[in-house]
């Protein structure tokens, strides 16, 4: 039962096509990593994928367009999850935008595709997580890759060009994609963009495939709690209470409601549910180990016209460590041609931005349940800035943007900086425009945690300790947040989470 829907001309499901009763996999949520999971395990036709997502269908002009993500947020495709007021910026509480439609996270994301850096699964690896080393994932990038196609934008902005530039005399090394596993330098992203259009993960990986007999997808349908038999997960029960029966449970339901999921069918922290009343069935540290990137704006003021090529879109980007001592990067800059992160930043103005972000922040937050009741609103606390050597790294972030906003290939753009402003110099009032300014980078992740102590949720084959036929595979499991935007390495968890299922059947 599919219709064709839209102006797109993409069949889309209906609402809840058919009543489903058993299926050997049902994937949960259709996002960045349950589109990619569906694919991957559909592709064997004796495997009976049903894939489930609570918000509908992607066929949006505001999801097409790469220019219109802003305006989805707080619409019906947006979870519009909002923390817990942070101490460390100022008792702001933040804007956590979730994609709840057909594509996820990825049909509200800015579209920058980054694999990673070596260091940073080869660090997994270290911790126990067999099999998550770089060197086993560069397959599984090259097969998603495949599929998703990420590319270099071409043209680009001519600005854009002249900030890299401005990054080597800066002293950035000239990177090109930074596709190899090394981060150090100054260049070109990929992003998940094609013929102008948002090239999300349901289109990417469900469209092409959508006919397959063996895989159903149903919209608009929200897993409520996990089926359970003492301490085997049998299924799911969506939230009208229609329960679907499997031999096995995905949760690709992301950072956030993930640990939903599981602490709502009682696996979580023990006495937290139980204060809550609900009885525990597995005591894991579900919920712990939240791990976000931040960013603020530096923006100029430009006397040339800048161009709308790619507004919106960041074309490039650099990284670099915020100590000489560092074995890895955990600074990355990006580069926009309008103004962003800033107050009254009104993109009709001549403006770009130099945006610097912190990626390995030490500070760790929570997500809790705040009642028994599912769909009840979640404490996200991603407690920011409680490491002080996050602000530390953050400062050194800003000073290397401003390294970069100051060099002679930017000469002809800017007449200087606009934000915060050349008063704004010392350690003291950077940290201060740090706290009140400074933004998730929408990046959350860890909250399932992968690995082998009792800090861990999953274990490396993704498998939920204590509870069989139940794994998670999205942003959740990370054990230590990647050093880049978090599309590309959730796309890829859940693209090797099929290798590994249809490797053990
Ligand atoms: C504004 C913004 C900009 C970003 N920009 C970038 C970027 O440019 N590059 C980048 O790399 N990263 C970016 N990110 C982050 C990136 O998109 C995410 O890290 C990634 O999409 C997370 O993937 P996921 O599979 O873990 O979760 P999601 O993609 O969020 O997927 C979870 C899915 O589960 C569904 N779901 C949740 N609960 C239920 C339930 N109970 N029942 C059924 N379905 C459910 C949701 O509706 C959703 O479809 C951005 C994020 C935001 C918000």
């Amino acid at each position: 039962m599919r219709e064709k829907c839209g102006k797109f001309g993409i069949s889309c499901p209906k609402p809840r096509p058919e009543p489903m009763t058993k299926a050997d996999i049902i994937i949960v949520g259709a996002g960045s990593a349950g589109c990619a999971l569906a694919n991957r395990l559909s592709s064997d036709p004796s495997c009976k994928v049903v894939l489930l997502e609570a918000g509908g269908t992607d066929d949006r002009d505001a999801i097409r367009s790469p220019r219109e993500y802003f305006s989805l947020w707080d619409t019906d495709a947006d979870w519009q999850y909002v923390s817990t007021p942070q101490r460390g910026t100022a008792n702001r509480s933040h804007k956590m935008p979730r994609g709840k439609v057909l594509g996820g996270t990825s049909s509200l994301n800015g579209m920058v595709y980054l694999r990673g850096a070596q260091s940073d699964y080869d660090g997994w690896a270290a911790q126990g997580c067999d099999g998550w080393d770089w060197e086993s994932l560069l397959p599984e990038f090259a097969g998603l890759e495949t599929w998703l196609k990420p590319a270099v934008l071409d043209p680009l902005n001519e600005l854009s060009r002249a900030l890299v530039e401005a990054a080597i005399e800066a002293g950035f090394r000239r990177s090109s994609t930074f596709d190899a596993g090394v981060l150090d330098g100054a260049g070109w992203n990929k992003s998940c963009i094609i013929g102008g259009e948002r090239y999300n993960n349901h289109r990417a990986f469900i469209v092409p495939i959508r006919n397959r007999k063996n895989l159903t997808i149903c919209s608009h349908s929200t897993v409520a709690k996990l089926l359970m038999e003492a301490k085997k997960v049998t299924g799911v029960v969506l939230s009208g209470g229609e329960e679907i029966k499997a031999g096995e449970v995905i949760l690709c339901t992301g950072a956030f409601d993930s640990p939903r999921l599981l602490m709502i069918s009682g696996i979580g922290p023990a006495a937290d549910l139980a204060a809550l009343g609900i009885s525990p069935q597995i005591d894991l540290p579900v919920g712990e180990n939240l791990t976000d990137h931040l960013l603020i704006g530096i923006v100029y003021n430009s006397q040339r016209a800048i161009s709308d090529l790619n507004a919106l879109c960041t074309e490039s980007c650099a990284f670099a460590r915020s100590t000489p001592t560092r074995s890895d990067c955990d600074i990355e800059i990006s580069f926009a041609t309008k103004p962003h992160f800033a107050p009254e930043a009104h993109d009709d103005v001549q403006r770009f931005t130099i945006i610097p972000g912190i990626t390995k922040p030490k500070s760790r937050g929570t997500v809790r349940l705040t009642s028994a009741t599912p769909g009840a609103r979640l404490a996200i606390d991603p407690n920011y800035f409680d490491h002080s050597d996050d602000m530390k790294a953050m400062i050194a972030a800003v000073r290397l943007s401003r390294s970069i906003g100051q060099q002679k290939a930017l000469a002809e753009w800017t007449t200087g900086e606009w934000w915060p402003g050349a008063s704004v110099e010392t350690d003291e009032k950077i940290a201060s425009y740090v706290r009140e300014g400074v933004s998730t980078w929408f990046h959350p992740a860890g909250t399932c945690r992968m690995g082998l102590g009792p800090d861990s949720v999953v274990d490396a084959n993704l498998r939920v300790y204590g509870v069989e036929s139940l794994r998670i595979a999205d942003a959740s499991i990370m054990p230590e947040i990647v050093g880049v935007n978090t599309h590309g390495a959730s796309t890829m968890i859940g693209w090797k989470a099929g290798g590994l299922i249809l490797g053990g059947r």
